[in-house]
């Protein structure tokens, strides 16, 4: 059995960040397991740029961005165990890893920072009828063949869902020479950030169409092509709309489930909006001494808030390691009118580091403009207008201690003006 001081779970943006502001501050022994045989997670096969406007005020490949973080790493210390798969997490920080050098690692650590990622819904999840020809697959997978791999899934491309994925993809296939039909989306909206509406399907002429699915696979060995149909307000399809699209390939682009299966097994909470560990202001998870990070926490549009979440994980895994465990009061951070979630969902005022809490959260719908309200049992402490609101853009805002000080609930809601947006590009 070793001993460690931290172990991190993931090799990804998540992980990395950690582990590098870990090092800085001062813990000596930072272990990072990847099951991958290279670390960086997703961001190897994000090979389009867009990644670090934030935090380094450049535009970076995602292969770039993950550089900046593993060269760091590598200069501070941190020890990266790769070809690793954990396995088994306990709530008293055991973990059992496998490999092919030393088969199972059994693990002792006196903190743990969770950091995943998550992996993308598959056909399974969404039930489209039809059999089950090749041709199919999710836009992720789809990715790392033509980035990583050097093969083309298929020539004549539908792609259904139009998160990020799904509209890189629509441009990346079209550059390697590929028809893509359309994109298929069954809201009445775009599930992805704006920019990529634009630079992915408008610049290549790909059609999107809103309120529309897919409703069957046609083909037995290969796929050759699939039925849309236009969907009504309950999101049912209308059939008479039905039509068939030819194609030879499906990518499914419908949604990210954050890998949470080891902190299931150790019976940490689990919000199931978000799919992630609830936490409180220093992402300590339901269990003292494990933290939370990244995309295993909740779905990130923007690698940059991965970054930033994750090195307040390491914060308080450092607090956490020169205190030990406290056992915190905390009071609950409600989710109000017109969001999804709010993170963190808990907080403890008096423990809050720096001074102020960073606030991450998701609209319901797309909004042309609104304005957020936060509110403690007393009336409103903060509110702020927001332009452009969209259920695929994350909002983040701080909250300062002195303004939530003596409160004993925090609500945040958002209150739509001037009418509701449809269709929101
Ligand atoms: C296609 C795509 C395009 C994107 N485009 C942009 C963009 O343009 N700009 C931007 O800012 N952001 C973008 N993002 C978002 C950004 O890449 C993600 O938010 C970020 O990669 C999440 O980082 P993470 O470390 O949480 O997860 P990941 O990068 O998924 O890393 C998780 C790591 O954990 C490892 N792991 C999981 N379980 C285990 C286990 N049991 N044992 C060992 N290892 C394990 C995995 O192998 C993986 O390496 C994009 C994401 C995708 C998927």
């Amino acid at each position: 059995m070793q001993n460690r001081e931290l172990v991190i779970i993931g090799g990804g943006p998540a992980g990395l960040s950690a582990a590098v502001e870990a090092r800085k501050l001062g813990i000596k022994d930072v272990l990072v397991i990847d099951r991958e045989s290279e670390p960086g997670g997703i961001l190897k096969q994000c090979i389009h740029t867009g990644f670090g406007l934030h935090i380094f005020n450049e535009e970076l490949t995602g292969p770039e961005y993950a550089e900046r973080f593993i060269e760091e790493a590598e200069r501070l210390g941190v020890e990266i165990m790769l070809d690793t798969m954990v396995l088994e997490l306990t709530a008293d920080r055991r973990l059992v890893a496998i490999n092919s050098r030393e088969g199972l690692v059994e693990i002792k650590a006196k903190t743990v920072i969770l950091a995943m990622g998550c992996r993308e819904r598959t056909r399974g999840a969404i039930n489209i009828p039809g059999f089950r020809p090749a041709g199919v697959f999710t836009a992720g997978t789809a990715q790392r063949f033509v980035n990583i791999e050097g093969y083309m899934p298929g020539r004549k491309i539908v792609i259904l869902g139009s998160g990020d994925i799904g509209l890189i993809m629509a441009r990346r296939l079209t550059l390697e020479g590929a028809e893509v039909q359309c994109v298929v989306e069954i809201m009445p909206y775009s599930n992805g950030l704006i920019r990529n509406v634009v630079q992915c399907l408008e610049d290549y002429d790909i059609p999107l169409l809103l309120k529309h699915t897919v409703v069957n696979i046609h083909g037995r060995k290969r796929v050759e092509g699939v039925t849309i149909a236009e969907v009504d307000d309950d999101m049912k399809p209308v059939m008479e709309t039905a039509r068939f699209v030819s194609c030879d390939t499906l990518l499914l682009s419908v949604g990210l489930i954050p890998e949470n299966e080891l902190s299931r097994m150790t019976n940490i909470e689990i919000d199931e909006v978000t799919g992630g560990p609830v936490v409180n202001q220093r992402l300590e998870t339901s269990l003292p001494g494990i933290f939370a990070c990244g995309n295993v926490l909740h779905v990130h549009d923007l690698v940059d808030y991965v970054t930033q979440e994750a090195v307040l994980a390491a914060r308080g895994a450092a607090l956490y390691l020169a205190s030990g465990s406290k056992k915190y009061e905390h009071i609950p951070v409600v989710t109000g009118d017109n969001l999804r979630y709010v993170l963190p969902q808990r907080i403890n005022v008096d423990a809050v580091l720096e001074g102020k809490v960073n606030f991450f959260m998701r609209s319901v719908r797309p909004m042309a403009k609104a304005e957020l309200f936060i509110e403690s049992e007393w009336g409103v402490i903060k509110s702020r207008t927001l332009r452009h609101v969209r259920p695929s853009e994350m909002i983040s805002i701080q909250v300062s201690r002195d303004e939530m000080i003596g409160s004993e609930i925090i609500k945040f809601r958002l209150q739509e003006e001037g009418g509701r947006v449809e269709h929101g590009n």
